[in-house]
């Protein structure tokens, strides 16, 4: 008996071990299947893993929370409204979200494996300003149908243990670049000719010296009495005038000639190949011809007559900016004889007519003191209210009078004086916010100057210390200043930008972007800089009321920015209607005749107390 019922205990004890043994050496592989994975999904980013279930124990509790887990974290990468993909360090893919699937055209599964940049019409550009961990891609992905669309990829990098995953996420760029190609159409052309404007030609010029090719003629043209056939016939038949005109001078060149019109009835021609009076008058001939042929508008005939300065062998000048003004006197020369006239350039013009300022009379005038800033109204368009000022270079000649910018800036960035120049603006400047906030203690930090910054000085790697320096020795607030660069000068400067922007920024100066929408940049170059506003050029505003095209464009661009995180400031508002217009479209700052025209320091000073009730 005692032995049976000691059997029965050892058997009974044995059996409880073995269960016990069984039980843990399950629960131990459950575990490690879950953890294992668990390590799979980390590794590979393989989201539609899941344990499998069995019994209603704890565990299977446990590993039901984390199946409930993973596929929340799959509901989320699944619904991300842009395509998604995590790849391997070989680029390979790991995972697609549905986004990506429906818009490449692919089953799920199908693309696992491939390598992401396969699925590119060609290698992405990686945006040179984006460096380190999370680098920028731009590119087009290939639609199983072939078709492409454009995209901005932004990379994440995650390391696990001996792994790197990277979580793409595309960005759809189609509307971007509809807008950027707009943009640059408008940029390019003159609103009432449709013919490449001012900045176009310039190009066309400089692209012609620099590809030393081809020996060419220009010339400039104007419309005699412009302003009397706008006043007789209204501003709206007058554009009709110029844009017949516009259209007969076109028509008179070849395809590789360049015209264009400079508004105000003042139209350029490049004639390519033509370099000697014997080529370049018959051209001139016909022009004349076809210009003077009667315009009827409205049941009124308009006379048109032409004067034309010509500048042979264009391709000895040393840039763009002298063979305008060597047409210009040209040009001069003709309207001295009267109406209808054509005069060539020759050298002695330049000497007598003195019209080529020298870098030597631009370095002495600096140094004379015979610069001068005058100031800008920035208002908050909200409630209509003045926040700022942009210091605006003149040259106070002794002999010429008050010169513009347009008249000395590109002979001072072509020899490089600007740098210097740039300086004493920044310095003086900065001394003026000082002297007004020391006048207006209350008003100290309220009010800001921003002022302009050729793109060669941005080049010069101290620049950000100059910055830095002037704020320190006019002990003023550093967020009281605003620096304005073109977005040429942004391009055509190396890759540190990124680097030059963050050191300004991180003393607490911001940058604007001036000019926005006149240079060529790639939008997407914007996304990539640390810039706080974008200037909206004063050639969109003025065209608010020329169509909706136009309208569209400049909603786009205000978007843009908001999108951006950028603050928009619209430059050269000269109406009430535009005004209203951009304030309704959300326009944060404005600035234009309308609102003030560039003025003395001291009148600026006034406008600022006013402004404060003082
Ligand atoms: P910006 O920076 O775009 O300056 C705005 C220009 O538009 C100024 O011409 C201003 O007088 C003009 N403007 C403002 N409101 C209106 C408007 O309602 N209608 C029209 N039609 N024009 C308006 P400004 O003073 O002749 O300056 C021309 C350019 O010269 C500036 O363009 C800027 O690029 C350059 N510049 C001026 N000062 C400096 C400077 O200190 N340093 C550098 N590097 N460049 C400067
Ligand atoms: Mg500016
Ligand atoms: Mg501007």
């Amino acid at each position: 008996m005692n032995l049976v019922s000691l059997s029965i205990g050892v058997f009974l004890l044995f059996s409880a071990a073995c269960a016990l043994f069984l039980r843990k050496k399950s629960m131990v592989d459950r575990l490690r299947g879950t953890r294992e994975l668990l390590e799979t999904v980390l590794r590979n980013g393989s989201f539609g893993e899941r344990i499998p279930l069995s019994g209603n124990d704890e565990l299977t509790a446990l590993s039901a929370s984390v199946n409930s887990v993973l596929s929340s974290c799959e509901d989320f990468a699944e619904n991300i409204p842009d395509p998604l993909f995590i790849t391997d360090e070989e680029g390979a893919l790991h995972y697609i979200n549905r986004e990506a699937r429906e818009t490449l055209q692919y089953e799920k599964g199908e693309l696992l494996g491939t390598r992401l940049f396969s699925l590119f019409e060609d290698e992405p550009r990686r945006l040179r300003h984006h460096g380190g961990d999370s680098p920028v891609f731009e590119g087009a992905l290939l639609r199983k149908d072939g078709t492409t669309f454009p995209v901005e990829l932004h990379s994440q990098v995650f390391t696990r243990g001996e792994k790197r995953l990277s979580l793409t996420v595309a960005r759809d760029l189609a509307e971007r670049k509809a807008l950027e190609k707009n943009l640059k159409k408008i940029a390019w052309t003159e609103r009432t000719t449709g013919l490449p404007n001012r900045a176009n030609f310039i190009q066309t010029l400089d692209d012609l010296l620099e590809s030393e090719e081809t020996p060419f003629s220009a010339m400039l043209l104007d419309l005699d009495r412009f302003r009397n056939i706008n006043n007789v016939l209204g501003p709206r038949n007058g554009d009709q005038v110029l844009s017949i005109i516009g259209g007969r001078i076109a028509n008179c060149l070849s395809a590789e000639d360049a015209p264009a019109c400079f508004g105000g009835g003042l139209f350029a021609v490049a004639l390519k190949g033509r370099c000697d009076w014997e080529s370049a008058a018959p051209v001139s001939r016909k022009i004349k011809e076809n210009v003077t042929r009667p315009v009827s508008i409205d049941g009124q005939s308009v006379f048109p007559s032409v004067s034309m300065g010509v500048l042979l062998r264009a391709e000895t000048s040393r840039s763009s900016a002298e063979i305008i003004a060597k047409t210009e006197t040209a040009l001069a020369k003709a309207k001295n004889k009267g109406i209808g006239h054509f005069a060539l350039f020759s050298e002695d013009d330049a000497a007598g007519a003195d019209i080529l300022t020298s870098e030597r009379e631009l370095s002495q005038g600096l140094h004379n003191g015979e610069f001068v800033l005058h100031y800008q109204p920035i208002h908050r368009m909200a409630d209509d209210s003045l926040v700022g000022f942009e210091a605006l270079l003149r040259w106070n000649h002794p002999q010429r009078g008050l010169v513009m910018p347009d008249g000395f800036i590109p002979l001072a960035e072509e020899t490089g004086l600007i740098v210097r120049i740039d300086r004493w603006v920044l310095a003086k400047a900065c001394r003026e916010i000082a002297v007004w906030e020391k006048a207006l203690p209350a008003r100290r930090g309220k009010f800001f100057i921003s002022v302009n910054a050729s793109g060669r000085s941005l080049s010069e790697e101290n620049y950000p210390t100059h910055v830095l320096e002037a704020t320190e020795e006019a002990r003023i607030l550093p967020t009281s200043l605003i620096i304005e660069l073109t977005e040429g000068s942004l391009i055509r400067n190396p890759h540190d930008i990124s680097e030059q922007l963050t050191r300004i920024r991180e003393v607490g100066v911001s940058i604007a972007l001036d000019d926005f929408g006149t240079g060529y940049s790639s939008l997407q170059y914007l996304n990539s800089l640390p810039i706080d506003k974008i200037k909206i050029d004063k050639g969109f505003v003025q065209r608010i009321f020329s169509g909706d095209e136009h309208r569209r464009l400049i909603k786009g661009i205000l978007a843009l920015a908001a999108d951006l995180g950028m603050e928009t400031v619209a430059e050269g508002i000269e109406t009430d209607a535009e005004f209203r217009w951009l304030l309704e479209r959300g326009a944060v700052y404005g600035q234009g005749y309308y609102l003030g025209r560039p003025e003395s320091a001291d009148v600026a000073f006034e406008k600022l107390k006013t402004a404060y009730g003082l």
